[in-house]
């Protein structure tokens, strides 16, 4: 056993379906009296039944969240916080409201409630990303850490098969990268190779059969340990790809995740054969191939040409992958990181893996 550092975050999980009604009881054991809904627009009739549920323990609501946590959102956010003089926040849905949540924390130190209804994984995390005038800037906190999440497999019921698909790969990404950080360790490892496996199982099904319950929990089940995996180990290029495609083109994030990762994963697996071998145990023998046909099977977009990304990207997103790298296994090669993005890009098969150097 390789010495290790682990550092487990303080957060409250209730884990189930028909949870949500919980939520007054949590409330009540926060001491808070005045809480925010939080919401996307089109999550706003969620947060409306949240606040009703919670009767008085509810100042208001605010269902303006949106992608990418934009400051000018958060100011808006802020306000009402203000006028309402709100005791805490509740964010029921993905992660741009868990951010806005996140955001609000870090300003104002209040305590957070989410309820999350995507695969996403940002509740359980100390890091905010913001953005103001299209520039991405992340920090981590303890402030920003959520105190308690509400997982209710009923409220991920609604979410379509095509997100449900490509958010459950976006999960993937952050136990893959996980297996392979920097700061791996053996607690990670057992979360992320569970959490993988329960997705790669249960997300075709959840493609076959959205309203299929067992496939649902097993999904949010994984989705939480993956949550875990990003809170507690530094992620690796496959992430610092996606940040920067996403913030240069405007990408959609979990869709963007889902074309990189078979092709971020074939980058590094010269350099990390222990983690192929167990990916080998719960994926087959070529784990890039297999997310690759993962990300088919749910009807995934392949291309990030198809997700709106310009040819003249690939140079663009090259360039940026070495500016502030991030720790990665394979050191990066100008060469092969700009023929991976390539093949994200045409959305093909991942290169597959022929060389084999000694490593994780
Ligand atoms: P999202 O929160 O933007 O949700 C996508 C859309 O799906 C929204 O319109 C939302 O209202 C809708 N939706 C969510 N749940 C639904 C449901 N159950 N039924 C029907 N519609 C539903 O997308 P996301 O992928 O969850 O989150 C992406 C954002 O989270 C990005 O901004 C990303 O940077 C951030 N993120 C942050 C962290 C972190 O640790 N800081 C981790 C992961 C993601």
């Amino acid at each position: 056993m390789r010495p290790f550092h682990y550092n487990g975050h303080p957060a409250r999980v209730i884990f189930g379906s028909g949870t949500l009604s919980q939520l007054p009881d949590e409330v009540a054991r926060l001491g808070l009296k005045r809480t925010l809904v939080l919401a996307t627009p089109p999550q706003e009739a969620e947060a409306k039944r949240v606040a009703a549920l919670l009767g008085d323990a509810s100042a208001g609501v605010f269902a303006g969240a949106v992608m990418h946590t934009p400051v000018e959102v958060t100011e808006k956010a802020m306000d009402v916080v203000a006028e309402t003089e709100a005791d805490g926040v509740i964010a029921i849905g993905g992660g741009s409201t868990t951010g806005l949540g996140k955001a609000i924390a870090f300003r104002t130190d209040l305590p957070q409630i989410v309820v999350p209804t995507t695969y996403a994984g940002s509740e359980m995390t100390p890091i905010l990303g913001e953005t103001r005038d299209n520039a991405k800037t992340t920090q981590s906190s303890p402030k920003i850490l959520p105190e308690v999440v509400i997982y209710d497999v009923d409220l991920t019921m609604s979410l379509p098969a095509g997100l449900s698909g490509t958010s459950g790969i976006n999960a993937i990404a952050h136990a893959v990268e996980a297996l392979y950080s920097r700061d791996a360790n053996p607690i990670v490892d057992l979360m992320a190779l569970d959490a993988i496996g329960a997705l790669h199982r249960a997300l075709p099904r959840i493609a076959n059969d959205p309203g299929g319950r067992e496939a649902r929990s097993d999904a949010l089940y994984g989705a939480w340990l993956c949550g875990m995996c990003l809170g507690a180990v530094g992620m690796s290029l496959h992430h610092k790809l996606c940040h920067t495609l996403g913030g240069s083109f405007d990408l959609p994030h979990a869709e963007t995740h889902t074309a990189v990762l078979p092709h971020a994963l074939a980058y590094n697996a010269p350099a990390i054969p222990a983690v192929i071998v167990r990916l080998q145990a719960l994926l087959g023998p070529d784990p890039a191939g297999a997310l690759y046909d993962l990300a088919g099977a749910v009807g995934a977009e392949r291309s990030l040409k198809a997700l709106g990304m310009p040819e003249n990207g690939i140079d663009a997103a090259t360039e940026r992958a070495f500016a502030n790298p991030y720790w990665n296994p394979r050191p990066l090669e100008r060469d092969a990181v700009r023929a991976l993005i390539a093949r994200a890009y045409a959305g093909e098969r991942p290169a597959p893996d022929t060389t084999s150097r000694p490593g994780r």
